[in-house]
């Protein structure tokens, strides 16, 4: 890897934390925005470059969550922020569905070539992970003609009503927030730490769902199934090998969409281009956003030509859908990944993880398991001598690292799940000095 930094890559807390800076911005937001949006930080970001986020009374913090997997270049990145700002400056928007541009052709053709699949393949742009899966569930509607839609335990799709639905934890995405749409069904996941089955595997897995499927909905109801292939808010499950190909393989011999929500895991995150690679499988349809575009809001999906193509002229599409400036950054971060060879660098930040966090794992009873792929790595923590979730010592332990000055992010079903995120563009210095943090954190909490 070969990038160079505007901000020194340092870790550093000046004084109290959070400063007076963000303090005052603190009590203005309470007067001024929604509480329901919450924010993981208390402190309010000025500038932001490589590994660095800088807060506005000065502080360095190290970044190990990327704006939730967004920011897999750098969130300044120079090549795609020249780009943003040549893009600007001709045009800011024509609208796809009225003046269509080159640029929008360009990156729909890029993805055919960089997703999984041999086949013909169409895409479309849209602005959120949510909206992409809405209309992945809207084509595969049509194609089939059928109604149903199967989601998995420990999903996350998005906070729209249908991606609501799709999402498999109540608080704090969906409780009280009903109505939700129908026909959706939930279906058990294969999370190897959790089976009650130690030695279940991946295709029995498959199989147990398969049979629920079959059973509770009948193979020619179902219009799709959509799975995250690494599940992301869910708690980075990654699922036993050979669990998605028999799930991709029924649902071909059943004429059934097969999506794969690659919003957090897909564009070199996982250490290959998509999660769906890792396995070989070739989903119908690709869902994208988040790594996508460097920091603009920017999603689509990517699948078959037939079924895209099945829906009506001006069935899909939305007013800001693949917006020029965006889709300027996409082609840009896609280029800036390939020159780079970020999937290969998200596998060495995998390596290092591995190596120190197992290591540590041996002494420490509470990680229940490290896991993940490439860049998008895990802690469970438990209850010692069990399996017992344990979300007050995640919390405490993010708070920890927080207070010196490294940013991690928690998730999981239970709240019990340490995510590391960091932008592949992080150097390893900056990266060590990150682990080292977590590291002296959970020794001095989990002991
Ligand atoms: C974040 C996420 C979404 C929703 O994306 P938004 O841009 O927040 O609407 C959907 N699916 C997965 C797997 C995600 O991680």
């Amino acid at each position: 890897m070969d990038v160079s930094y505007r901000i020194e890559q340092k870790r550093k807390i000046n004084g109290p934390f959070p400063g007076p800076k963000s303090e005052e911005l603190a009590a203005r937001r309470a007067k001024a925005v929604a509480a329901g949006v919450a924010s993981s930080l208390p402190v309010y970001a000025a500038d932001v470059d490589g590994g660095i986020i800088v807060d506005v009374d000065g502080n360095q913090l190290i970044d190990l969550g990327s704006g939730i997997a967004v920011t897999t270049v750098g969130a300044s990145n120079a090549a795609v922020a020249k780009a943003v700002a040549e893009q600007a400056q001709r045009f800011t928007h024509t609208c796809f569905m009225v003046a269509p541009y080159e640029s929008y052709v360009a990156l729909a053709e890029k993805l055919a070539s960089i997703t999984p699949g041999n086949f013909e393949k169409r895409a479309v742009f849209f602005n959120s992970g949510s909206e992409a899966v809405e209309n992945a569930i809207k084509v595969a509607r049509i194609a089939t003609g059928r109604q149903a839609v199967v989601a998995f335990d420990h999903a996350y799709h998005g906070r729209t009503n249908l991606t609501m639905g799709l999402t498999a934890k109540a608080a704090p995405y969906k409780r009280g927030f009903g109505p939700l749409a129908p026909e959706i069904y939930r279906m058990p996941m294969s999370y190897p730490f959790r089976e009650e089955n130690p030695n279940i595997s991946g295709k029995e897995a498959a199989e147990r769902a398969i049979l629920a499927m079959e059973k509770q909905i009948g193979g020619d109801q179902i219009a799709a199934i959509i799975i995250e292939p690494i599940q992301g808010e869910g708690g980075f499950i990654v699922p036993a090998t050979g669990f998605l190909p028999r799930i991709a393989e029924w649902a071909k011999e059943n004429g059934i969409v097969f999506v794969a929500d690659e919003v957090q895991a897909g564009f070199a995150r996982s250490g290959a281009w998509f999660a769906s690679d890792i396995e070989q499988i070739e989903p119908d349809i690709i869902t994208v956003a988040k790594g996508i575009a460097g920091g603009m809001p920017l999603s689509g999906i990517v699948g078959r030509a037939e079924l895209l193509d099945s829906v009506h002229g001006g069935g899909l599409g939305g007013t800001y859908g693949g917006n020029p400036v965006a889709v300027a950054a996409a082609l840009e971060t896609i280029k800036f990944m390939e020159e780079q060879d970020l999937p290969a660098r998200a596998r060495e930040i995998e390596e290092k993880f591995f190596a120190r966090f197992t290591a540590l794992q041996s002494a420490f009873p509470a990680i229940g398991e490290v896991r993940g792929r490439g860049a998008m790595i895990a802690l469970e923590f438990v209850k010692a001598g069990g399996k017992e979730p344990d979300a007050d010592l995640t919390k405490a332990i993010a708070a920890e690292c927080l207070a010196q000055g490294v940013v991690i992010l928690t998730c999981g079903t239970y709240g019990n799940v340490i995510r590391l995120l960091p932008p592949l563009v992080i150097g390893d210095e900056l990266l060590n000095d990150a682990f080292d943090v977590l590291e002296s954190a959970i020794r001095k909490l989990a002991a």
